[in-house]
């Protein structure tokens, strides 16, 4: 039997099939935290000492072991399974120069799975190619595909293949979908008290729009979805735009983009708003268009929700003035912006609490309720619940402006991007900076991870 033979015999089931070029899907799921098992303490002391995320043990495929076709199919399920069993958002096959390299990426961390000799990397990404329908007689150019996947015991994703060629051969990413992912309540996304108070006062306007803003990764639609789900689908015409469908919701039309056909958001959000909607989701404000229909949609009695790629809150104003929005539309139509990202949450069954370190004593300067000497820090040391992480989960920081007279009277007047902000912190907006001190003073985070999210 050929080796192509043999590729297409395996027992994974490709689904859906037409190429597809992703601008890479961008969420990841907060996890909510299952009922942990107790740990005893010599459990707890026994495990080693960790950083947050500390990759596992290597398996690698020792060179003595000969290459065997047939087992390409199976070494393809069994990554595949590992990986959702670990509830990797990716998987990464890297070609170097003597080796094959398979890395997770879990809760937004690279871990090492498993190394394999190069003899293994033209047939295992042969083997990808056909359950995504790609050229496997094409190892020049890059490729994008589509796929599933279903394990044993039922746990079905939806794979986006990325083929690129290296200077060590053709280099896959595979994006891994859940089909049904778990929708986490908006009081589950680490909302302190009063700004969850303000985000679900605006939940109960009749139009408007609410923006979730951040860098790739930072739970932006993950507290769309949120929102969203908030709302009876039986009272209100819910309808979104996305790219791609994530969550499914029940009751709600969703649409999927496709860049590809040349239906892109403006086109889909044109259509829609003729569709008679009282609640509008546009996945993503990617340009002027798409700003400008989603702006008049969200003056024209719809409550609009929608992302944009941009790193504060206030920061966001200034984005939609570069995409040629004019400044009173932006300050009639916008009533809340929510800068967000997402961090490691220490794993609550062996965390451990530590007096703050000297070095950090100026980033709590500002908060002069507390002397320095009194603020403990938390990190987990890892133990058998978080897999000797010390990880468990991800959580939100957030960062909430709320429009406001004395605001929009700051944006017409073209006030500068600190007078807003210093506006805003004096309405009661809490910075992302100090969202992420205060969760790593209350242990939720470490020190480590608050700074790497402030930066
Ligand atoms: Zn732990």
């Amino acid at each position: 039997m050929s080796l192509l033979e043999t590729l297409q015999k395996g027992n994974t089931n490709p689904t859906a099939s037409e190429a597809q070029k992703d601008p890479v899907a961008e969420e990841v799921h907060i996890t909510n935290e299952p009922a942990a098992k107790p740990v005893t303490p010599a459990a707890a002391a026994a495990a080693p000492a960790s950083k947050p995320v500390k990759p596992k043990a290597v398996p690698t495929v020792p060179a003595d072991v000969t290459f065997d076709e047939d087992s390409i199919p199976r070494i393809i399920n069994e990554i595949f399974t590992e990986a959702i069993k670990q509830h990797a958002s990716d998987i990464h096959f890297k070609p170097t120069e003597k080796q094959l390299m398979v890395y997770f990426r879990i809760d937004g961390s690279m871990m090492e799975h498993r190394i394999f000799q190069k003899v293994f990397h033209n047939p295992l990404v042969a083997r990808i190619k056909i359950l995504s329908s790609l050229r496997i007689d094409e190892h020049r150019l890059p490729q994008d595909g589509k796929s599933g996947f279903t394990t044993e015991e039922g746990h079905e994703v939806d794979l986006r293949v990325s083929v690129l060629p290296t200077q060590f051969g053709e280099k896959v990413v595979i994006r891994l979908l859940e089909k049904n992912p778990q929708m986490v309540e908006l009081r589950s996304l680490g909302m302190l008290p009063n700004i969850l108070i303000k985000v679900e006062r605006h939940l109960t306007a009749s139009y408007g729009m609410v923006l979730a803003v951040g860098p790739t990764g930072s739970g932006k639609s993950t507290s769309l979805f949120s929102m969203i789900s908030t709302f009876d689908p039986t009272a209100r015409n819910i309808s979104t735009l996305e790219d791609p469908i994530e969550y499914k919701i029940p009751g709600v039309t969703q649409t999927q983009i496709n860049t590809e056909i040349g239906f892109d958001f403006s086109d889909g959000l044109r259509t829609l708003v003729r569709q008679d909607p009282d609640i509008i989701m546009v996945g993503e404000i990617r340009d002027q268009k798409t700003a400008a229909l989603a702006i008049e949609s969200a003056l024209t009695g719809h409550l609009v929700f929608s992302t944009l790629h941009t790193n504060t809150a206030v920061g966001t104003i200034q984005r939609l003035l570069n995409m040629g929005i004019d400044r009173f539309l932006i300050t009639a139509a916008i009533k809340l912006i929510i800068s967000q990202r997402l961090v490691h949450q220490n794993c609550p069954k062996c965390r451990v609490s530590y007096p703050l370190p000297e070095k950090y004593y100026d980033l709590f300067s500002e908060d002069s309720r507390m002397h320095p000497k009194q603020i403990q820090l938390y990190r987990s040391e890892g133990c058998a619940e978080c897999k000797n992480t010390g990880s468990k989960g991800r959580i939100g920081l957030f960062e909430v402006l709320e429009m406001s007279p004395a605001i929009e009277e700051l944006i017409i007047n073209n006030a500068s991007h600190t007078e807003i902000e210093e506006q805003a912190v004096k309405e009661g907006m809490i910075l992302l900076r100090k969202d992420a001190l205060y969760k790593a003073m209350t242990g939720d985070i470490t020190i480590e991870e608050a700074i790497r999210a402030m930066a």
